[in-house]
């Protein structure tokens, strides 16, 4: 795949010649890893954890090199007890941020129109809006039909434009869904394209279920890349449910996707529990990556010690296999 005429994040479109100097020089491309452990991850956690424990959780994600966290939900609290402190979570990181001017950009995901009122209130430098593909889904998870739910996401991305915070589409259960089944690329196409009209920074593509395998990665990436506008960017979520996570990822990243969710520890599902749904593992995927000759900016080492702190903090194991392994050995 040529990258020519692509603009990079630095917002410098690259010639070929560029491009060949960058692979003379070494320089290998760059994939971002957004971590959704104290979102995604710990909203399905049978642990609670308090406002310090998430604000510490945060920090040592941040300080392995991770730098973006979507690191709560505005969604109805008794719905999902767990983000119930979104407000505090965002109050104590601006209260960390004024110490220093450096620092990760910290997702708020939102639902609905009240959700996002509550997101501009605390101050959250970035919005996610999840829209299920399936009007099954949605009504199960947002009590609203598909086509509802993409008129709320336009408003939304507008909305986000008018204050200016950076906004991305989440589009969930695009591999298949627990209640309608398969998902055609179509299907997930025809929400995009209605989407994108509103400008959002980013659209992404979730295995909500974990379901996907890597030809349908490459078949709905090739797809929605040939389609989206070029600044539009395209971000992949995959759960480990069924063990084709990471494959999915290498799939993902293979065909031009640029910026991967994952969770510290492969956090999001009890491993225990015969149905467990967790993230993928952000210490493996980084692993795989940095392995594969891609650059994710993210000190591996840190992010396994953060991953033990989790475990401990969780009182149960967590399924990351490189947590449990270590990085690559070291000779004598
Ligand atoms: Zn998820």
């Amino acid at each position: 795949m040529s990258l020519a005429g692509e603009v990079n994040r630095y917002g410098i479109a690259l010639g070929v010649d560029e491009l060949q100097n960058l692979e003379e020089l070494g320089v290998s491309e760059i994939v971002d890893v957004v971590d959704v452990a104290p979102r995604d991850g710990l909203q399905s956690d049978a642990v609670m954890f308090s406002s310090a424990q998430k604000l510490e959780l945060i920090r040592r994600i941040e300080f392995a090199g991770i730098c973006r966290i979507e690191v709560a939900s505005f969604v109805n609290p008794l719905r999902v007890p767990q983000m119930a402190d979104a407000e505090d979570v965002f109050a104590g990181l601006q209260a960390a941020r004024s110490h220093s001017d450096a620092g990760a950009t910290h997702i708020g995901l939102v639902l609905n129109g009240r959700g996002f009122d509550r997101a501009v209130a605390s101050n959250a430098p970035e919005i996610n809006v999840v829209v299920a593909v399936t009007d099954a889904f949605s009504q199960s998870n947002q009590s609203m039909t598909t086509d509802a739910a993409v008129a709320g996401a336009v408003e939304i991305v507008q909305r986000s434009r008018a204050v200016g915070l950076p906004v991305s589409v989440t589009l969930s259960v695009a591999f298949g869904c627990p209640f309608a089944g398969e998902v055609s690329t179509d299907q997930v196409l025809e929400i995009a394209q209605r989407i994108v009209t509103a400008g959002p920074n980013e659209i992404a593509i979730a295995d909500t279920i974990g379901v996907a395998v890597p030809a349908a990665v490459r078949q709905l990436v090739g797809a929605l890349l040939s389609t989206l506008p070029s600044n539009v960017a395209l971000r992949a979520h995959f759960h480990n449910t069924r063990n084709t996570g990471l494959a999915n990822a290498l799939a993902a990243v293979e065909a031009g996707v640029r910026t991967l969710d994952a969770s510290l520890g492969g956090i999001g599902g009890c491993p225990f529990a015969p149905k467990a749904t967790g993230n993928i593992a952000t210490e493996d995927l980084v692993y795989l990556l940095e392995r594969s000759g891609y650059s994710t900016g993210v000190d591996l080492e840190l992010l396994i010690e953060a991953s033990d702190w989790l475990a401990a903090e969780l009182g149960h194991p967590v399924p990351s296999l490189v947590a449990k392994a270590g990085s690559f050995p070291k000779t004598r």
